[in-house]
């Protein structure tokens, strides 16, 4: 590299402050955010590149990682970065408006759609799995699902149970990169939470970034902590540290053991390399997926199998129990558990009233690496949003209960209109100095319409188009159209190969008067999709927005 490029190294924190290393704010924005997601406070194995979800990478291999961030300090104001599976491939004369960056990650024809080709291609150095926010470069650790979780637990406390949440418990499994955000979000609707994890190294990760109150090695003792916590009407969060298949049904015997709300988070979209078979310790599994990943693969599948048949168990005896969208049903259904799907997914259970509204997490970041900017954003959306409850709830609950990991960030759903009146203020703040640098304003590929995911986001919708993926399509060429920063489209993330596709969409506010033009027409097209798609799909809720709000919009506009 020419000696003015500035070299970087995985899990090294992105620069903060005022000062570029790159030729616009829109490049500086993609290099901090790429930096960002690997940041060691943020990504669960920065030394791998992965961030988050299995093996759910920022950039293919290490070349390709120095490869990119040289490329985004050489990129014009005027010129395309085009990534293939975390590769940089070419750079190109394109406009202003334009995106700056063009991500594809994991995408393939329908037909190869599957692990075992995706394998092939990958031990040959030629794909990269994006997940959803890792290969797109918006991911602000846990925090980016703890509001989603929040959402999900406290519609299920709504439904079940009137929304009392003392002296209830939620029971998981899976404290990895989104997974750690559960006891957070159980014990921010007031109730406790109990979670297995099996490698005690994730567990206290998520006790250091305050997301977990408390780890135990052996069930007695977790029970007991639990058992104090739930006759205090205290809300605590515990671990026992052990495999799933092993814990759980011991609990299952147990006269005490009786959570209100069950669900799961392992990696069980990926059996081979984030799923950890029975009988397996960590250091064992990280050996033998590299040795034998076809014997994994077949050992997580059974341990899978039985780990659903306990779920069912559950269900059985009445306890809500729903798939948190890791895809676990359909292994367990490879492996003779014809009923799995008798769990039911968590959009048709609490969330899809939200899509139809067009309200999804959106989320921003501070580049200036300030605390005291995202106080000032949290405060000015507080007063942006008087009478939304919701907002006003989240927006007192999260800043005090959420440490920051990376650069400062925040999570907040926001639905259609409200996004582009909150992306309008961030730019503003930007403006007038009160907001010391940029904003990246971004959303999790989960939302209402940029993604086709059949057993997850588009689970049973009305019309029975739960597979059809055109809608993912249009939401990115709709994004790229209205001058996104960064847009990405994605196959596997969430569900693993064959299950999925979704667009991610990335827009910085610099305060500049094109910004806030670019500002009005994503934030506007983006949550809009997610109207069209549930419209379309009969929804009443979004027919109503479409033919009220909206219409009346587009007069006021014209
Ligand atoms: P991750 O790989 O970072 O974490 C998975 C965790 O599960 C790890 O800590 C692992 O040690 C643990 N685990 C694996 N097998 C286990 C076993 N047998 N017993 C006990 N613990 C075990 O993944 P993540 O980012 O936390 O995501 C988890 C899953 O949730 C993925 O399938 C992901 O695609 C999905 N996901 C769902 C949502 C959502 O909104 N519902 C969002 C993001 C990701």
């Amino acid at each position: 590299f020419p000696s003015s490029t500035k070299i970087f190294t995985p899990g090294q924190p992105a620069p903060r402050g005022k000062s570029l290393i790159t030729k616009g704010w829109l490049q500086e924005a993609a290099l901090r955010m790429l930096l960002n997601n690997l940041d060691f406070e943020v990504a669960e194995k920065p030394e791998d590149l992965v961030v988050y979800g299995g093996r759910g990478k920022a950039a293919r291999s290490l070349p390709d990682f120095h490869n990119i961030l040289k490329a985004l300090q050489e990129l014009e104001n005027e010129e395309t970065l085009l990534i293939q599976s975390g590769s940089p491939v070419a750079r190109i004369k394109t406009w202003q408006n334009a995106p700056r960056v063009l991500l594809a990650n994991s995408n393939l024809v329908g037909n190869w759609a599957n692990w075992n080709h995706f394998d092939e291609l990958e031990k040959k150095g030629l794909m990269m799995y994006g997940q959803m926010t890792a290969g797109s470069w918006i991911y602000i650790g846990s925090q980016g699902i703890v509001q989603g979780t929040y959402e999900t637990f406290y519609e299920a406390f709504q439904q079940h149970y009137k929304g009392v949440t003392k002296g209830r418990y939620v029971f998981s499994t899976g404290l990895g990169g989104m997974g750690g955000a559960q006891p957070l979000a159980a014990v921010l609707t007031g109730a406790c939470f109990l979670g297995i994890e099996v490698d005690k190294k994730r567990a206290e990760m998520r006790l250091k970034s305050g997301y977990l109150d408390e780890i135990h090695n052996d069930i007695d003792s977790a029970m007991n902590s639990l058992k104090n916590s739930l006759s205090e009407g205290l809300a605590k969060s515990i671990a026992i540290i052990g495999n799933v298949a092993d814990i759980l049904p011991i609990l299952l015997e147990r006269n005490d053991f009786h959570p209100s709300l069950v669900t799961d988070q392992t990696s069980a979209h990926d059996p081979t390399y984030g799923y950890v078979p029975q009988g397996y310790s960590m250091e064992q599994v990280f050996q033998e997926r590299k040795l034998n990943p076809k014997k994994v693969e077949q050992d997580a599948m059974q341990s899978i199998g039985k780990h659903v048949r306990y779920l069912l168990e559950l269900k059985n005896r009445g306890i809500p129990t729903f798939d948190y969208g890791n895809n676990i049903r359909a292994m367990a259904k490879k492996v003779g558990v014809d009923n799995a799907f008798d769990i039911k997914g968590f959009v048709p259970e609490y969330i899809r009233p939200l899509f139809c509204k067009g309200k999804g997490p959106f989320r921003f970041v501070m580049l200036s690496g300030d605390s005291e900017d995202l106080k000032k954003a949290d405060q000015a959306l507080m007063n942006l949003f008087p009478h939304h409850n919701d907002i006003q709830r989240w927006l007192s609950l999260a800043p005090k209960r959420i440490s920051i990991q990376g650069l400062p960030a925040r999570i907040l759903w926001l639905g259609y209109g409200d996004r582009l009146k909150a992306g309008l203020l961030l730019n503003e703040m930007v403006k007038s100095g009160e907001i010391s640098c940029p904003v990246v304003i971004g959303r999790d590929h989960l939302d209402c319409g940029s993604v086709a995911s059949p057993y997850r986001e588009t689970e049973d919708m009305k019309d029975g188009s739960d597979a059809v993926a055109d809608w993912a399509l249009l939401n990115a060429f709709g994004n790229i159209s209205s001058g996104a920063s960064w847009v990405s489209f994605h196959h596997g993330g969430g569900v693993g190969m064959g299950y999925s596709l979704h667009a991610g969409m990335v827009i910085v506010a610099d305060g500049s008067q094109e910004a806030s033009e670019r500002l009005k027409r994503v934030l506007t097209f983006d949550p809009a999709m997610g109207i069209f798609r549930h419209a379309d799909a009969g929804y009443e809720s979004s027919r109503k927005i479409a033919g009220e709000q909206m219409n009346r919009s587009v007069e006021a506009d014209s």
